[in-house]
C-alpha cells in the first residue's frame, strides 16, 4: 500500500454538511481519495505541525530540463483554489507534458483544511487563515521575510511569518522537495482566493523584479479570456499593504521562476443575500465553483505548459 492510500485508509468519511448554495466543496478525505486516484505520482515531502503527511504530485518527464510548480492552500479556508489545484492535474494527467516536469501541492495547509473542515461541521462561521501554530504560510517564506509578530497582535486573525524564514513544517519541506530538484523552475503558479486578480512579484518590496515585463506580459495573457480578472504587481494592489515572506518572491528569487498568484473568484458576498453576511467561507469559495473555475482552469494549464 504506497503512503497516500495508507493515509487514505486512516481518514474518517463523512459528507460535508454545508450549508445551502455554498457550492460543492468537499472535506479533507475527498480530496484525498481524489488524489489517491489522478494517476499523478504521489510524492511523501513531510509533514505538517499536527503530523498530517503533505504531498507533491508530479505529472510529465521527471528528468526534464523545464519544471513548473503549482502550489494551492497556503491559507486555511481558501478551498476553492484546492478544486482548482485537482481540475489542473486532471488535465495534466489526461495530456502530459512531454517537454517538462509539472509538480503540484494541492493542499499545502493540510491542518488549516482539516481545522476548516471541523469547523464547517460545528456550524461555526470563523475567518480562518493560519497552520496549526498561528503562523500565516504565505509569509514564511525566506526571500524578503520579516518577523511580522506586530500584526499578529494587531490582528491575530491574520497571523504571522513565524519565528524566522521557513520555521514551518509545512514550508521547509515544500522548499527541500525544490531544492532537491536542482534545476530552476520555469513557471510557478499560487492558487488563493479572492478578488479575481493575476499577481506577480513582489510582494514584500515596492520594487520591481528586472524580468517585470515578463511576468506583466504573462499576467495579461493569463487573464486575457476571464471574464472579470485584473492583473497588478502584487506589492501595488492594496498600496502600503506589503506582503513579506510571500511565496511568489521566494518562487521568483530562489528558484528563478515567472511566477504569478491567482485570487479566484470574485468573493461570495451578496448584500441582497443576509445568509452570505458572516459567513467568511462563502466570501472566499464562490458559490459558484465550478462556473467560476471554467475558464481559469484552462488558463492555468497553458501557463503551467509554458504555452502562454
Ligand atoms: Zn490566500
Amino acid at each position: 500500500m504506497s503512503e497516500l492510500d495508507a493515509h487514505l485508509a486512516s481518514l474518517d468519511r463523512a459528507p460535508l454538511p454545508l450549508p445551502s448554495r455554498a457550492g460543492r466543496y468537499r472535506g479533507y478525505a475527498d480530496v484525498i481519495e481524489e488524489l489517491a486516484r489522478s494517476g499523478a505520482h504521489a510524492l511523501r515531502l513531510g509533514q505538517s505541525v499536527e503530523g498530517t503527511p503533505l504531498f507533491a504530485f508530479d505529472v510529465g518527464d521527471p528528468d526534464a530540463a523545464k519544471v513548473s510548480f503549482v502550489v494551492a492552500g497556503l491559507h486555511a479556508m481558501e478551498w476553492i483554489g484546492v478544486e482548482a489545484a485537482l481540475q489542473l492535474l486532471a488535465r495534466l494527467v489526461a495530456r502530459p507534458p512531454r517537454d517538462r516536469l509539472v509538480r503540484v501541492v494541492p493542499i499545502a495547509n493540510v491542518d488549516g483544511y482539516r481545522r476548516v473542515e471541523r469547523r464547517l461541521r460545528r456550524g461555526e462561521r470563523a475567518f480562518d487563515r493560519t497552520n496549526a501554530r498561528g503562523v500565516d504560510l504565505n509569509r514564511n517564506w525566506p526571500t524578503h521575510w520579516s518577523s511580522s509578530h506586530l500584526r499578529a497582535k494587531v490582528f491575530p486573525h491574520l497571523g504571522h511569518g513565524g519565528d524566522a524564514p521557513s520555521s514551518e513544517p509545512e514550508i521547509a519541506a515544500i522548499l527541500a522537495s525544490l531544492d532537491a530538484l536542482g534545476r530552476p523552475l520555469d513557471r510557478a503558479l499560487s492558487l488563493h482566493s479572492f478578488g479575481r486578480k493575476v499577481l506577480y512579484p513582489y510582494g514584500g518590496v515596492w520594487r520591481r523584479p528586472s524580468d517585470f515585463e515578463a511576468h506583466r506580459r504573462a499576467a495579461v495573457a493569463f487573464a486575457r479570456d476571464l471574464p472579470g480578472y485584473g492583473v497588478t504587481q502584487t506589492a501595488r494592489w492594496v498600496p502600503g499593504a506589503f506582503a513579506p515572506g510571500m511565496e511568489l518572491d521566494h518562487l521568483h528569487d530562489r528558484y528563478g521562476a515567472l511566477a504569478l498568484l491567482v485570487e479566484l473568484g470574485a468573493g461570495g458576498f451578496r448584500a441582497n443575500d443576509p445568509a452570505t453576511w458572516l459567513s467568511p467561507f462563502r466570501w472566499f469559495n464562490a458559490p459558484a465553483k465550478d462556473l467560476e473555475l471554467s475558464s481559469v482552469v484552462p488558463a492555468m494549464d497553458r501557463f503551467v505548459r509554458g504555452e502562454a
